[in-house]
């Protein structure tokens, strides 16, 4: 059993078992609100158990698909955790303790700042991943 909570820790939820992936995305959106690196939760391993009241949405503007979830009390970005699909992501540095997984991917290359180096040997695209 995995633990993960915002940083005030009004949220807190838990993982029945690890994330499926890793993967960091540099596009500027996921950049701006730091949610780049991100790990694939199942919805059913997924129980939040704390400050539901706390989620608050971000919706995207027209063009955008995602919707982002973050601690309305202090900013925390918590990538998809209402979603309804099987499998989201949320952002890693959510979990508190360890994961079994490294950084599998980065996407969304072509958006990446020169001041952020990558320095792992894990597959590179420039867009989404195909
Ligand atoms: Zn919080
Ligand atoms: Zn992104």
């Amino acid at each position: 059993m995995l633990s993960g909570s915002c940083c005030c820790q009004k949220i807190q939820f838990r993982l029945k078992e690890q994330p499926s992936m890793m993967g960091t995305c540099h596009c500027s959106r996921c950049r701006k609100v730091g949610a780049s690196i991100m790990v694939f939760v199942k919805k059913e391993s997924l129980e939040i158990t704390e400050g539901k009241d706390f989620i608050g949405t971000y919706y995207p503007e027209e063009g955008y698909k995602y919707k982002r979830d973050f601690c309305i009390k202090c900013g925390t970005s918590l990538g998809e955790i209402t979603s309804e699909e099987n499998s989201f992501p949320i952002p890693a540095n959510t979990i508190d303790g360890e994961i079994e997984l490294e950084n599998s991917f980065h996407e969304f290359i072509s958006d990446k700042p020169k001041w952020l180096k990558i320095c792992d040997e894990a597959k590179q695209f420039s867009g989404h991943p195909c």
